[in-house]
């Protein structure tokens, strides 16, 4: 651990780790959701669609290892088995069991918005005590945004692919 990075932080470490792990096993959920969505995903524009998970999943993959340095730089232990992801999400996971295409969507928006709020709470907490902590979550934020607004978009195509035989 780099003492000086520590001690520089203006709030409580071990709070920020605990919550910085919290994030870290969102994302691997979140990864794993959208790598096996884009392996299974079915319906109209699938192959579209399953870019874009696959995309998203290496972008959480990404958020992880940001995370991960953040959490072993401040001194902490990025959590270290799997079964730890689901005792300490905040967001979830949403098992992609129904491979139609609207569902699979469906599930991920859900997931990012989720994780907006998350980020959004992050980042008032590490505000004016924590720089280098908010810029990471900050750029997570700005991708996890992004993300919400490309599934959004991909379902309206969808949308008016399939039409509202109503
Ligand atoms: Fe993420
Ligand atoms: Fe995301
Ligand atoms: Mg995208």
């Amino acid at each position: 651990m780099g003492t000086k990075g520590r001690e520089i932080v203006g709030m409580d470490v071990d709070e920020l780790i605990a919550t910085l792990n919290h994030a870290f096993a969102d994302e691997w959920l979140a990864y794993y959701q959208y790598w096996l969505g884009a392996k299974v995903v079915k319906g109209p524009m699938k192959d579209a669609v399953a870019s874009e998970l696959l995309l998203h999943a290496n972008e959480e993959l990404a958020h992880a290892d940001m995370l991960a340095l953040r959490i072993i730089q401040l001194g902490g232990e990025p959590l270290a088995s799997p079964k730890d992801w689901l005792d300490q999400t905040h967001c979830g996971y949403d098992a992609p069991t129904d491979p139609f295409v609207k569902t699979i969507l469906d599930q991920n928006i859900k997931g990012e918005q989720c994780a907006i709020g998350v980020y959004q709470n992050l980042l008032q907490m590490v505000k004016d005590k924590d720089p280098v902590t908010y810029n990471i979550v900050l750029t997570i934020l700005q991708q996890e945004v992004e993300h919400e607004e490309d599934l959004q978009a991909l379902d309206e195509d969808i949308e008016s692919l399939i039409g509202r035989h109503s």
